[in-house]
């Protein structure tokens, strides 16, 4: 193929995914696409503010700053503990089996990706996918709290224990933080399984899916801009 057709396709694809999810991704790969509205000018320009953090030990081992994706104007977010192999490799949180699970669960329930926002409690990687320590969470906690001020979600959807307890500011085990609604001032939370405990433990499945149901629910009552869903007809 002649390389000047080739370079045009393959700026082409990068200012595609860009529009879709916001440049803050493409930027660090010197791809930067046009600002689409505020809330995503608002998230790049904090993106910069942050992306080259060296607040605590897990910058030295990172391959990328994962910072977070999808939409600015997102109703649901979804928030996850740390990036893993995958997603330390490729920028993008939720990229590797725990995410290719919270796609399904999010298409059950009428949602596409590119229309929520996923990101971390923590945005690099710590070593082995061990535990996110608690000064590293507590370092990184005010980036994610700046990025739920900027999206304004209506709901949102924790994910795994780590995940909610930051967020939340609690120890509580998830036994005690599952199957009811918390509220960070406007904003209602949901706490489910995190997608890799549910490849883990496949008899907890059932549980989540009632928790995304719910979720479902209440999206449905605070927005209501989805078409119905018949659950029943759904395993
Ligand atoms: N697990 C998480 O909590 N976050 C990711 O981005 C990937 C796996």
């Amino acid at each position: 193929m002649d390389t000047a057709i080739l370079i045009e396709q393959t700026k082409s694809f990068f200012i595609q995914r860009a529009e879709l999810y916001g440049p803050e991704f493409y930027v660090e790969k010197k791809l930067a696409a046009p600002v689409a509205n505020s809330a995503r000018s608002a998230l790049t320009e904090f993106y910069h503010q942050i992306k080259d953090c060296q607040k605590c030990r897990l910058a030295k081992g990172r391959t990328h700053f994962v910072f977070g994706i999808g939409s600015p104007n997102a109703k649901l977010m979804c928030i996850g503990e740390a990036p893993g192999y995958e997603e330390d490799q490729s920028g993008e949180p939720f990229v590797g089996a725990a995410g290719q699970l919270l796609n399904r669960i999010l298409e059950a329930i009428g949602f596409s990706r590119e229309e929520v926002y996923i990101a971390n409690v923590v945005k690099c990687r710590p070593p082995g996918n061990r535990d996110p320590q608690p000064d590293e969470s507590a370092e990184c906690l005010p980036y994610l709290r700046k990025q739920i001020e900027l999206i304004q979600p209506k709901l949102i959807l924790a994910l795994g224990r780590i995940a909610a307890q930051n967020v939340l500011g609690t120890t509580a085990p998830l036994s005690k933080l599952r199957g009811r609604v918390h509220r960070l001032g406007e904003i209602q939370m949901l706490v489910t399984y995190h997608p890799a405990a549910l490849l883990r433990n496949q008899q907890w499945k059932r549980a989540a899916w009632e928790d995304v149901k719910k979720l479902r629910r209440i999206y449905d009552q605070e927005v209501g801009d989805k078409p119905p869903i018949d659950f029943g007809k759904q395993k």
